[in-house]
């Protein structure tokens, strides 16, 4: 459980520190290169914010430099699923009966796993299953890019858009996620064509935001589904529970249970190097740093969290 308020270390010290002691780890990572723009990432980049419920921001680093959010998105759309689902019955049965709620274990573009699996993938945060959720929403959402922009302004109070350099270099190396729907499709999991669920699927990982940004998004998940800021309910507490659940078990591709062990937060990567993270009733948090693990995780992202949570005792386990 986490710490009462009273005992919270001064959280900018608490940053500067795991700035400083996580920074050198990134020389061992890579910058992701199947996407040819995030090859062109300065690998020196580092930011890292926590922002409480109340809106006090703490941050080091580069806060308010945007960077592709990447899988990151694929939170945000379970979210709007899960909104589908809070209005409406029949649709949360839909979506677990098309897409499960377990690890994967594989790498997040694994087509192995799937076709192994009758394609069905894993869960809603590796490529395949957000394809699953992304044609979900291609029934509920009239345009569901809108939407997520949307939602990213009411959690940020701030406009939000999609990187068209990004997005246009996304599309030219889809092959895989092109090749993972149309294996879907032909298990009969997908209802719209492939072309159309792709697209969807790579503008949202084209959304560009700041650390700073990405920080408070995470708060109404760790404030029962309430938008602190506006009092606005975003999920039903059942669903946001959900939502932080399925980070917490499949956010960090195949090192899910590496994360659960040295950090014990729900997060989100994404392969430009941002991680996404929650403090429940406490805390949004977001890292960046460009170079990847070979699970395709912020090196120095997963060691700034690791010593972030060392340090505020705040670990939910
Ligand atoms: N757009 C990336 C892809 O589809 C997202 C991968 C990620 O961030 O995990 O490969």
């Amino acid at each position: 459980m986490p710490v009462p308020e009273a005992v919270l270390p001064d959280l900018d010290q608490v940053l500067h520190d795991v700035a400083d002691y996580a920074r050198p780890y990134a020389v061992d990572g890579h910058v992701a290169d199947y996407i040819p723009v995030l090859a062109e990432s300065d690998p020196g980049r580092f930011g890292m914010a926590a922002v409480e419920l109340d809106g006090t921001e703490h941050t080091v680093g580069e806060v308010d430099e945007p960077f592709p959010i990447q899988s990151i998105s694929k939170v945000f759309s379970l979210v709007l699923a899960m909104q589908k689902a809070d209005a409406a019955e029949g649709v949360a049965d839909e979506l677990w009966s098309r897409v499960g709620r377990e690890p994967s274990g594989d790498p997040f573009n694994s087509l192995v796993q799937l076709e192994h699996e009758s394609g069905i993938p894993r869960n809603p945060m590796i490529n395949a299953g957000a394809l699953i959720v992304d044609d979900v929403l291609l029934d509920h959402c009239e345009d569901s890019l809108h939407s997520t922009l949307e939602l990213l302004e009411t959690l940020t109070g701030e406009p939000v858009e999609v990187d068209k350099q990004v997005l246009d270099s996304e599309q030219g190396a889809a092959h895989r996620n092109r090749a993972m729907a149309n294996l879907m499709a032909s298990f009969g999991n997908l209802r719209h064509p492939s072309d159309e669920v792709v697209d969807a699927y790579t503008r949202a990982c084209a959304i560009s935001m700041t650390t700073r940004q990405l920080a408070r998004t995470t708060r109404f998940l760790a404030n029962d589904g309430v938008e602190p800021d506006t009092g606005k309910r975003i999920l039903s507490p059942a669903h946001s529970k959900r939502v932080a659940a399925i980070m917490f078990t499949c956010g960090t591709y195949d090192a899910a249970g590496e994360f659960a062990f040295q950090v014990g937060l729900p997060c989100k990567s994404g392969v430009a190097g941002g991680i996404i993270s929650l403090v429940p009733r406490h805390l949004g948090v977001c890292v960046w740093s460009p170079p990847l693990d070979t699970a395709g995780n912020s090196l120095a992202g997963r060691v700034a969290l690791r010593r972030f949570v060392e340090r505020c005792d705040l670990s939910i386990v």
